[in-house]
């Protein structure tokens, strides 16, 4: 007598035990992924930190309220303002709280500037 393998129906499908464990994994591992990089990650908790509440007032503070790259352009404009991560947090954790790796920037110079594949240096 050979040794048949209980299965296990879910829903319409059913399961060996051991392909029932392998869902299980891949499931906690999605779950795992979207604790890092969905809404519960740490950038956003980094986001609602009062640390980061501080330092973002004292750089629109030093930047004296203005978007740095309307400004660059002699714009002078105080609307939609946004503290911007040079460094993005995803590629240099440790200068998320460093002054010289935030600017401020509205929104409009933001959509241009950020999240965007980086490019060498023009020399
Ligand atoms: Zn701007
Ligand atoms: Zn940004």
């Amino acid at each position: 007598m050979s040794f048949i393998e209980p299965k296990i129906r879910l829903g319409n499908k059913t399961m060996t035990q051991d392909q029932l464990l392998e869902q299980r994994k891949r499931n906690s591992k999605r779950y795992n992924a979207s604790v890092r990089y969905g809404k519960d990650s740490k950038y956003t908790e980094f986001y609602q930190s009062s640390q980061w509440r501080s330092k973002r007032k004292r750089v629109l503070l030093r930047d004296k309220y203005l978007c740095q790259e309307c400004l660059k352009q002699g714009i002078v404009n105080d609307k939609r303002l946004m503290v911007h991560h040079i460094v993005e947090l995803k590629d240099d954790w440790k200068r998320r709280l460093d002054m010289d790796n935030l600017i401020t920037v509205c929104t409009a110079c933001h959509n241009r500037i950020d999240h965007k594949p980086r490019r060498r240096p023009e020399v």
